[in-house]
């Protein structure tokens, strides 16, 4: 199992899991030019993708999506309320899911649990090699973090999870009141306390990575969000490494404590 950031945030989200050969996004929130210039970073040939899943129809998730679909063929799987969300996935040739199911891809098998989120159907993503047993989980925008989910991403190898805001400066910030309740809301966006409390409550022996997602350009610095969830994972037993995906660069690849990664070895290249 290797996991890669295309980047993260509001300006766009794209995560790259590949194992055995297969390869499958979780959202294309890039133009294609975009993606292009990201995975050519990474030497994957944007062909070389066999689908994509969309977590949820804000366009940080989905712009590139049928653009990127039509001109390299790949899949697009999504729920029927994230179709309805967007205007161009309604119109595209899309593989329903549910948002509390399984899909087998290649030699990826991939279950979806439904989020708290001000989308139709939002949905975080936990991957498992099919031929390793390794396990990967993508759980971003979302405004509250479950006991379902906990129990969905528990004994993942690699964790990704937001890390939106530090509560602090959104109170002391730039967006007005109502955006700034919409973000703190249980349909909103996790703060630096809650990633690290949800990233506490996920540590096992085998977690090797936590990879902090979606940081806010304004609300957020990476500085500010690795020292919290540190700070947190440092009261456990957590022996991994904690990274923050950026908006800006790729980040990773991250595998799998004992499963070296043996492909190129560009990482977090400036774009
Ligand atoms: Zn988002
Ligand atoms: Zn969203």
């Amino acid at each position: 199992m290797i996991v890669r950031v295309l980047g993260s945030g509001s300006k766009g989200n794209a995560v790259l899991l590949e194992a055995g050969g297969t390869r499958v996004l979780i959202d294309a929130g890039f133009s294609p030019k975009g993606m292009e210039k990201r995975l050519a970073v990474m030497e994957v040939p944007p062909a070389s993708i066999e689908a994509v899943i969309v977590t949820h129809e804000h366009s940080d998730h989905v712009s590139g999506v049928v653009a990127c679909s039509r001109r390299w063929g790949w899949r697009i799987l999504a729920s029927a309320g994230t179709c309805t969300g967007s205007a161009s996935l309604a119109r595209a040739s899309v593989e329903r899911i549910s948002t509390t199911g399984n899909v087998t891809i290649g030699e990826l098998d991939l279950a979806t649990i439904r989020l708290s989120h001000d989308a139709n159907e939002p949905m975080a993503v936990v991957a498992t090699s099919r031929e390793t047993g390794a396990r990967a989980g993508i759980v971003y925008d979302l405004g509250v973090f479950t006991e379902a989910v906990r129990r969905a991403v528990h004994g993942v190898d690699i964790l990704m999870i937001e890390a939106n805001h530090d509560v602090a400066m959104l109170r002391r910030g730039p967006y007005p009141p109502v955006l700034q309740r919409r973000i703190a809301s249980r349909h909103g966006h996790l703060s630096n306390d809650a990633a690290a409390a949800a990233a506490s409550a996920c540590v096992h022996p085998g977690l090797s990575h936590v990879v902090l997602a979606h940081l806010s350009q304004n609300n957020n610095t990476p500085k500010i969000a690795l020292e919290t969830v540190r700070a947190a994972l440092a009261r456990t037993d957590f022996a991994g490494e904690l990274t923050a995906a950026s908006q800006g660069r790729v980040t990773g690849p991250f595998t799998p404590k004992g499963m070296p990664y043996r492909g190129p070895a560009q990482l977090q290249l400036a774009l």
